[in-house]
């Protein structure tokens, strides 16, 4: 029965295999540091609503909740190691999603791009692919494990390695705007960019090298806010109000 209702939700999906990008950011909720649980709830409901759809999920978590390379290094930490420093904190926020996601009863696996492992299975390519098929929800922790890079890279980098149809990123506004429509009235939103527009107009979704590397890859860039309640299962249905970043798009605005 319950593979019936799986099936015929199936056949409703646009993108079976995805890799949900959520910043450290988001984790914070109102807070000015750190983790607030009950917006790690949130957003477990969201990806839980997800999953039970049948989708195969990936999840990079940034770490900006805890730590930055730049800043830090900007007053003093030798940058190598302000990195490695930002890589650690997104697998602290990476085991605290796990352990929401387990209290839910659903399987995950934390890799690490740095190995630990008294605390989480180091990155295998073939390994991670086997936990997908499994539906298991695969979190990919401390980012590209090279400093100079960020989550957002990481995040591409994995969709591709994994060959997902969609990289969602999930920020606090439903699309791709051309200022912040928090602060600036009128700010102008789009439905659909090519992935040069972004880099032209340097609109600041991604940065450069994750967007370049979605475009190699033909892997498009949904941005939608994870603040809306079900928003993340209607984005993967192609529903709900999202900015789609792809390489038809860029025929459409030339
Ligand atoms: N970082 C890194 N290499 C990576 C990914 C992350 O050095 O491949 C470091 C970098 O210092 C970054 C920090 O980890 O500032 C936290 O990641 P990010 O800023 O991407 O998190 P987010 O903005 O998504 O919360």
């Amino acid at each position: 029965m319950l593979r019936v209702k799986s099936e015929f939700m199936a056949a409703d999906l646009r993108y079976r295999r995805v890799l949900l990008k959520v910043s450290g950011e988001a984790l914070m909720g109102e807070r000015e540091y750190g983790l607030d649980p009950a917006m790690i709830a949130r957003i477990a409901d969201e990806i839980q609503t997800v999953h039970e759809l049948g989708v195969e999920l990936c999840l990079v978590i940034g770490g900006g909740n805890i730590f930055r390379g730049v800043p830090a290094a900007a007053v003093g930490i030798e940058r190598g190691s302000a990195d490695y420093m930002g890589m650690l904190a997104t697998v602290i926020n990476s085991l605290a999603v796990q352990s929401e996601l387990e209290r839910r009863r659903i399987s995950t696996r934390v890799q690490s791009a740095i190995s630990m492992q008294a605390v989480c299975e180091p990155y295998i390519r073939r390994r991670a692919l086997r936990h997908l098929e499994k539906g298991r929800v695969v979190i990919f922790a401390a980012g590209t494990g090279n400093p100079f890079f960020t989550t957002d890279t990481a995040a591409a980098l994995r969709a591709s390695e994994m060959g997902c149809d969609a990289l969602l990123k999930a920020t606090k506004v439903d699309g791709v705007y051309d200022a912040d429509p928090n602060r600036v009235a009128g700010a102008k939103r789009f439905e659909r960019l090519g992935y040069l527009e972004i880099l032209s107009r340097d609109l600041r979704v991604m940065d450069a090298s994750a967007i370049s590397l979605a475009r190699e890859n033909h892997i498009p860039i949904l941005v939608f806010s994870i603040f809306e309640n079900g928003g993340f299962a209607k984005v993967v249905r192609g529903r709900g109000r999202y900015t789609i970043i792809n390489r038809k798009s860029e025929l459409h605005t030339g």
